[in-house]
């Protein structure tokens, strides 16, 4: 499970927590609906977040 960082605000998607709060559970972030949004700041593109490494490496 990797963690994906948006570049425009910081909001960070965890694929193993998922975003209860706005209704995703965990998942591949390549996996969430096309219509996706960032929470933070609403881009809507998926090609805007970068992916994290994980802890430890
Ligand atoms: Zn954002």
């Amino acid at each position: 499970m990797s963690n994906y960082r948006c570049n425009g605000c910081g909001y960070v998607f965890n694929e193993a927590v998922g975003d209860k709060h706005e209704g995703y559970p965990p998942m591949p972030f390549m996996d969430l609906p096309e219509d996706f949004t960032c929470p933070g700041c609403g881009v809507r593109y998926k090609e805007d977040f970068n992916l994290m490494p994980p802890p430890g490496q």
